[in-house]
């Protein structure tokens, strides 16, 4: 633990429910390694205090910070200004500092594909992408995607009109877009010619963890990636699925590890000592 005193600079994490949260550990391992003078708290922000709860961080000096469930989108008209990525996603899960003026970035989708070049240097010679979903950590891996030019993404989701809402922003980057749902035949030919598969939903989390998405698991083979972005448990069973089928896979770990590397940028251009905060997420 840091020695907290006088000069010591405070990040918060604002969400409800919040409990659940591995950001306190890993960041504050990270401040720790680093020797950096600063501290960083989980904050269970009651669903009508948002207003107050950034008003709070403007008027405690609070250095910044992060924002989950339910405050992502809903945060942004109390903002002075976000990214460009922010805005295509339609939600922020950074707060940051630019000069007098506070901030919302969206790390998820940048953290998503670091995470994805880390563990698969060749990924970026895809072809397509089949998302798994379409709600926001859809938006910010599909919108990645598309920046980072694949071609043509498929969104497999029940709620169509949500589906076409993230097809509509896919396309004004410029992919190619196909959305379908969960019975729709076709799925299983457009799996088997499409490398990278990722689950956007949360079926399979713990503590449900029986569930998967209902695919036609057989079209998937040595040829694919399958990405989970859960990450607890570490292996899904929509991986162990996939496993055995051949493919390689990756679970959600590194996203949200990448996703605070680039947060902790953000804040104070702080080098974020990757292997801590690793092996501190690992180690809870
Ligand atoms: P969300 O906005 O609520 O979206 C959930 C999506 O899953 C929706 O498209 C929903 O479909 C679909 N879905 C939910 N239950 C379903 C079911 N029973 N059958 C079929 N589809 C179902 O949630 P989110 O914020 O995108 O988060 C999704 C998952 O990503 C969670 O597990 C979260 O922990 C994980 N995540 C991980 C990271 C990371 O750093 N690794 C970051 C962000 C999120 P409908 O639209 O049809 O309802």
């Amino acid at each position: 633990m840091n020695t907290i005193n006088g000069s010591t600079k405070n990040f918060v994490i604002l969400g409800q429910p919040i409990e659940h949260t591995l950001s306190p550990a890993m960041y504050n391992a990270a401040f720790g390694a680093l020797q950096y003078n600063g501290v960083y708290l989980a904050c269970l922000v009651p669903e009508d205090k948002l207003a107050e709860a950034v008003q709070g961080i403007r008027a405690l000096g609070i250095r910044g910070g992060n924002v989950t469930i339910p405050f992502k989108e809903k945060i942004i008209p109390y903002l002075d200004g976000i990214t460009e990525e922010a805005r295509l996603i339609g939600a922020v899960n950074t707060l940051y500092w630019e000069e007098e003026r506070l901030m919302g970035a969206n790390t998820d989708g940048l953290g998503f594909l670091k995470a994805l070049q880390g563990t698969e240097p060749a990924a970026f010679d895809f072809s397509g992408a089949v998302i798994l979903g379409a709600g926001g950590a859809a938006k910010a891996v599909g919108v990645s995607l598309a920046l980072s030019g694949i071609p043509k993404i498929y969104v497999v989701n029940r709620d169509l009109a949500k589906a076409e809402g993230l097809a509509r922003i896919l396309r004004s980057i410029g992919s190619r877009v196909q959305i379908l749902n969960w019975s729709n035949p076709e799925l299983k030919g457009i799996i088997s010619q499409t490398p990278l598969v990722i689950n956007t939903t949360p079926l399979g989390m713990d503590p449900k963890i029986d569930v998967c998405p209902a695919i036609p698991y057989e079209a998937l083979s040595v040829d694919h990636l399958a990405v989970d972005l859960i990450y607890k448990p570490a292996e899904t069973l929509f991986l162990q699925k996939a496993k055995n089928q051949g493919c390689r896979i990756m679970n959600g770990l590194g996203m949200l590890l990448e996703q605070g590397v680039l947060s902790m940028d953000l804040w104070a251009g702080l080098e974020a000592p990757r292997a801590v905060m690793a092996q501190e997420l690992e180690r809870w």
